[in-house]
């Protein structure tokens, strides 16, 4: 796990960050406030932040403030350091945000243990977010959180002027899965479904479960062509799939009809429209026969 070292003192600077390289922690060492808080700015900042109180620049509480006021995902643990041990200090500190304190001259064991504490925390949410995210059967983003990340996405291209591309893919005949080999089966083919779209996508794509037997798939940077041959490509795939049923009867056989949309520039567009928009030649796929491809605006 990634952690922050912030502390002016060079002595006590070297002993946390030996005790904490040995401890197993990825360690970054900065010298005062206004340096950790440059580290913080950027991404893949660490989640866990040992800082002393008094330092030059900026000092711990105010270091502390500014990371809470900012806008990052998952928390970010605050341990502050201080020779001074007044109540009225700690209080201070905790008003600034701070989970913890440690009074110099740590204790080597107290301080492993503060940072367990932390590191407990950290990993308790991370849990939570996973499963606040997830869509249990099939392991790919729920309704919600894919569409809070394809705004950010839709952010993101449109400042970046890059092009961006949805996919909304229905199983065909879902139901008669069900209805002939139970919904133990049903499960099981949403599962390898999903397994296969994630397979037949790129590394920056992500999938998420829109309903029962409806996914969508977020492509950014993918221009039209490209979306046509990713959806192409999946829908392939899914064709050739076999899927053995846990009582090792017949395999069943799946097709899945796709419909493309392209983030349009020159307008505001939000998840919500794009989707429908998909939506749209999903559903024109399904009245041309299904098990095929269909892209939004063309004929
Ligand atoms: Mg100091």
């Amino acid at each position: 796990m990634k952690t922050l070292i912030a502390e002016d003192e060079p002595v006590s600077r070297r002993m946390l960050e030996t005790f904490l390289r040995k401890w197993g922690y990825d360690v970054i060492v900065t010298c005062d406030g206004s340096e950790a808080w440059e580290i913080f700015q950027k991404p893949d900042a660490p989640n866990l932040v040992i800082s002393d109180w008094m330092m030059p620049n900026m000092n711990g509480p105010d270091l502390c403030r500014k990371i809470r006021e900012m806008e990052k995902s998952g928390y970010t643990y605050f341990i502050l350091l201080t020779a001074m041990g007044k109540k009225e200090d700690v209080i201070q500190g905790f008003q600034a945000g701070a989970d913890d304190f440690l009074v110099k001259p740590f204790d080597r064991e107290e301080l492993k243990y503060r940072i367990r504490i932390g590191e407990r925390i950290i990993k308790l949410e991370q849990q939570i977010l996973h499963l606040a995210t997830t869509d249990s059967l099939t392991g790919v983003l729920n309704r919600r959180a894919f569409i809070e990340r394809t705004e950010e996405q839709i952010h993101r291209c449109v400042r970046e002027n890059s092009p961006l591309a949805l996919l909304l893919t229905d199983i065909d005949y879902f139901k008669k899965i069900n209805d002939n080999y139970g919904h133990q089966a049903g499960d099981l083919v949403l599962q390898k479904f999903t397994d296969q779209l994630t397979r037949s996508s790129r590394p920056y794509d992500f999938v998420g479960r829109y309903g029962g037997e409806e996914f969508v798939v977020s492509l950014p940077g993918a221009d039209m062509s490209q979306s046509r041959a990713v959806a192409d490509r999946m829908r392939k795939s899914v064709e050739e799939m076999k899927i053995i049923p846990q009582d090792g009867s017949e395999p069943i056989r799946v097709t899945a009809s796709f419909g493309a949309a392209s983030l349009l520039m020159d307008s505001k567009e939000n998840a919500e429209s794009l989707i429908k928009r998909a939506d749209e030649a999903m559903y024109k796929a399904k009245r041309e026969g299904r098990n095929r491809v269909c892209v939004a605006g063309e004929e």
